[in-house]
């Protein structure tokens, strides 16, 4: 995969919750609904779960330092983009940003 330029942080980010993009599956532009990918809580059976218990099991704690420094001014924003045709979701690379809505547009 080809790997593409991260692009600058914004600091306010505004999205029409429905917006007219290239879907790939159907190989041409439809409406697509914007969702914000929310964190799930993690699998016990997944691997990095699976790892995690096993580093804390026992003596000795967390397996990671605690971040040093300062924090950073912006989070990476997830974006879902599902189409409203095929109702298949892809993802466009992600954003930084100090902010981020999502906004009902008539
Ligand atoms: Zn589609």
């Amino acid at each position: 995969m080809e790997l593409k330029k991260p692009s600058p942080p914004v600091t306010f980010m505004i999205r029409p919750r429905v917006l007219k993009r290239y879907c790939p599956f159907d190989k041409k532009h439809t409406p697509h609904e914007v969702e914000r990918v929310k964190k799930r809580k993690a699998s016990e059976l997944k691997w990095g779960q699976r790892r995690f218990r096993r580093v804390t099991a026992g003596y000795r704690g967390f397996p990671r330092p605690k971040p040093e420094g300062r924090e950073k001014p912006t989070r990476r924003v997830y974006i879902r983009y599902r189409c409203q045709e095929c109702k298949k979701a892809h993802h466009s690379p992600n954003i930084r940003a100090k902010k981020f809505e999502l906004k009902e547009v008539h």
